[in-house]
């Protein structure tokens, strides 16, 4: 008899998942697997609500599989000693899990199979988490992509992976209840569910789907004309369950290629399936430079002098910058953990180049704050605008916060639906509201430099600024 253990993390679904697909399908009458989780103590150092939604993913997980006759084991502590602690208890002679290729998880991972090999444990690891893994797409001769789009262009030509199905009902005979084995694991779960706060929407596999489902069925067709608009929703909202496992990539892209009407204009299919590329091609560039959280990509820009002012960071936190897109979008980021994509490269563009602050303090803030928080995604995101990245926003191309508001939320809608104290301004003001007179102030309810700030910079001088300070780099 063979017990197969499956290792979840971020991948808690039950669906189109590989490593248990792979597992359910290596067992043979008489075999048994166990489902397991190992709260590792770095995830209990500090509870952001990016941990606060991971956690309530966990829980609707745990209760879906605990529905299909397939219980969830907690393993807690020091991970060597809680794997051990899983092999003595559960007799687990194989494992398996979705491996991570960059960052944190892939340091845990290459350290573990060192550790399961000295155990005697089979290991079986598999890409996973993207549709094409970091060493998958590459040039002709063999080398790695820098820029998007020939990465594109390859990535497109790549037979796509098939949808893993899961026999749920072999999983269900196999899987073995040894929960009473695993108190202390099972308490520091429930200690971590007692911290939730229950206040994101869109939690777990079911909400995924059914998410998916409502894009794919109308909004995906006008995706490239709507997905700039932050007052509209017009983008999909995937990448909380994409972050979490609660969706596979997988599925999501043959779901697409399943139900799209190709009779019908599919530009906006095509724009969608690119920003799927865009994901992969971050995970690539994370996996080959693994010290791009702290470094920038681009060797001549390191140094650069950045500013160190607590206080303008913080105003720019708080959404008090006086740019009221800008705050709008901090707002919308702080109040729910999310924030449209116009808006973070606005505010990346802000805070490194009106700001003068360093990428760092922003990629560090996001980490914080966003429930879809992904490392390779969020350093991509932060170094492009910051122009440090591989294929960035040149540094010469300074974006301008106040066109960035009029351009794409021209009536104010998307500013004024997060910011109380611009309510009443008019909308020839919205977008400017220092430009007001002091009765049109007073009219509006909004007393400039009381109810709201004045702007923190004058973007015109900004811009000059950075422009020199990376032409001196250069
Ligand atoms: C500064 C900055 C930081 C970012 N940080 C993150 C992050 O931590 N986590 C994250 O998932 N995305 C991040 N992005 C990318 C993008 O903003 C989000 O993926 C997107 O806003 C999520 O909303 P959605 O699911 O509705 O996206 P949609 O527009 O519906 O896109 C579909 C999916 O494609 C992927 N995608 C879209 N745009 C990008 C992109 N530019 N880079 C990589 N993948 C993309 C996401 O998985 C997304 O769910 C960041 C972008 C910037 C500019």
């Amino acid at each position: 008899m063979t017990v197969r253990a499956v290792w979840f993390r971020r991948d808690l679904r039950l669906n189109d998942q590989t490593a248990l697909a792979k597992a359910i399908e290596h067992t043979k009458d008489g075999d048994h697997i166990v489902l397991v989780f190992h709260i590792h103590p770095v995830l209990n150092e500090t509870f952001t609500p990016r941990h606060d939604y991971f956690f309530q993913t966990l829980k609707s997980f745990v209760d879906q599989a605990e529905g299909t006759g397939a219980p969830v084991h907690f393993l807690e502590g020091e991970i060597e000693e809680a794997f051990t602690d899983l092999v003595e208890k559960t007799d687990a002679d194989m494992i398996y899990f979705n491996r991570d290729e960059t960052g944190f998880g892939k340091k845990r991972d290459d350290h573990m199979l060192d550790f399961f090999d000295s155990m005697n444990v089979e290991a079986y690891h598999y890409v996973d988490h993207h549709i094409h893994g970091a060493d998958e797409v590459r040039k002709k001769d063999g080398g790695f992509y820098k820029v998007f789009s020939p990465y594109l262009k390859s990535w497109k030509e790549l037979q796509k992976p098939a949808v893993q199905k899961v026999n749920h009902e072999k999983l269900s005979t196999a899987a073995i209840d040894k929960k009473s084995s695993f108190n202390k694991g099972e308490k520091a779960y429930q200690q971590l569910i007692n911290r939730l706060s229950g206040n994101f929407p869109g939690v777990g596999e079911a909400d995924a789907l059914e998410r998916l489902d409502q894009f794919l069925d109308a909004d995906i067709y006008d995706y490239d004309e709507r997905r700039d608009y932050p007052s509209v929703d017009g983008t999909s909202l995937m990448s909380r369950y994409l972050r979490t496992g609660a969706v596979s990539i997988r599925t999501v892209y043959h779901t697409i290629e399943d139900r799209v009407d190709f009779r019908k204009n599919t530009s906006g299919v095509d724009a969608y399936i690119s920003e799927l590329a865009w994901r992969d091609f971050y995970n690539m560039i994370y996996h080959h430079h693994p010290e791009s959280k702290n470094k920038e990509v681009v060797e001549k820009y390191r140094g650069l002098p950045w500013n160190n002012d607590d206080d303008l960071l913080i105003k720019w936190q708080e959404g008090q910058t006086g740019f009221p897109l800008i705050d709008a979008a901090m707002r919308q980021l702080n109040e729910t953990g999310w924030m449209h994509n116009r808006l973070r490269m606005a505010v990346a563009s802000f805070l490194t180049k009106d700001l003068l602050m360093d990428w760092r303090e922003g990629e560090r803030y996001f980490s914080e704050r966003l429930i879809d928080y992904d490392p390779a995604s969020n350093i991509g995101g932060w170094q492009w605008a910051a122009s440090t990245g591989t294929d960035p926003v040149p540094y010469f191309r300074v974006f301008n916060p106040t066109r960035q508001s009029e351009r794409f939320d021209p009536h104010g809608r998307f500013i004024k639906e997060w910011m109380p104290e611009l309510k009443e301004v008019k909308e020839k003001y919205i977008h400017e509201p220092g430009k007001m007179s002091k009765d049109e102030q007073e009219e509006a309810g909004c007393i400039i430099g009381e109810d709201y700030p004045k702007p923190v910079v004058d973007h015109k001088t900004m811009r000059v600024r950075a422009i020199e300070m990376f032409k001196e780099q250069t």
